[in-house]
């Protein structure tokens, strides 16, 4: 049988990750296209949406972009609870940053959503020249915990609507 009329479907998103690894940049760059050298860091939490059709789906997401300070940390269940998906985001300048991100998705693993679906953005690739954590070690961490892995570039816009082409996409098929 055709399938007629369009599907809508909302999908809360929540981006975790150290501070400073362009989570706000790159919902920013999504949401309107651009990029700013000197971001205000974010306090608390701050909420944007969009939009994207894809076939016959129509998804509007509500993000949540969450400040990466630890003393914020107690505050991120808030934000990660009933969202359809997640995104972590590094900065591939800085191993803390990773080594961060691997514990943003252990907490995402152990707060009991299966349902939930996890990307892992490796931000700043346009400063590969200072790189300090490889590709395949974002690639490997990823596979291993069954999350679709980008590197990105807020500034270049290197994937960015990729990443928010990918989680369209997997919401899509989940709805
Ligand atoms: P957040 O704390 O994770 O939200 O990080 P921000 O989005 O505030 O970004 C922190 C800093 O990194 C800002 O100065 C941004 O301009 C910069 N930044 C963010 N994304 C990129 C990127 O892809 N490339 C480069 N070169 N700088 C970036
Ligand atoms: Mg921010």
């Amino acid at each position: 049988m055709a399938r007629t009329g369009n599907k809508n479907v909302q999908a809360k998103l929540v981006l975790l990750g150290d501070m400073g690894a362009g989570k706000t940049s790159l919902v920013l760059r999504f949401v309107k296209g651009q990029f700013l050298e000197y971001q205000e860091s974010t306090i608390g939490a701050a909420f944007f949406t969009q939009v994207l059709s894809l076939n016959q789906v129509t998804i509007k997401f509500d993000i949540w972009d969450t400040a990466g300070q630890e003393r914020y940390h107690s505050l991120a269940p808030m934000y990660y609870r009933g969202a359809a998906a997640a995104v972590v985001v590094y900065d591939i300048t800085s191993m803390d940053s990773f080594v961060r991100a691997k514990k943003w998705v252990q907490e995402l693993q152990r707060q009991g959503n299966p349902n939930l679906i996890m990307f892992l953005a490796g931000n700043k690739a346009d400063l590969a020249e200072k790189r300090k954590v490889g590709f395949e070690d974002g690639e490997q961490f990823a596979k291993e915990n069954g999350m679709v892995f980008l590197e990105t570039s807020a500034k270049t816009a290197q994937n960015v609507n990729e990443l928010f082409y990918e989680i369209a996409k997997k919401l899509a098929k989940a709805s």
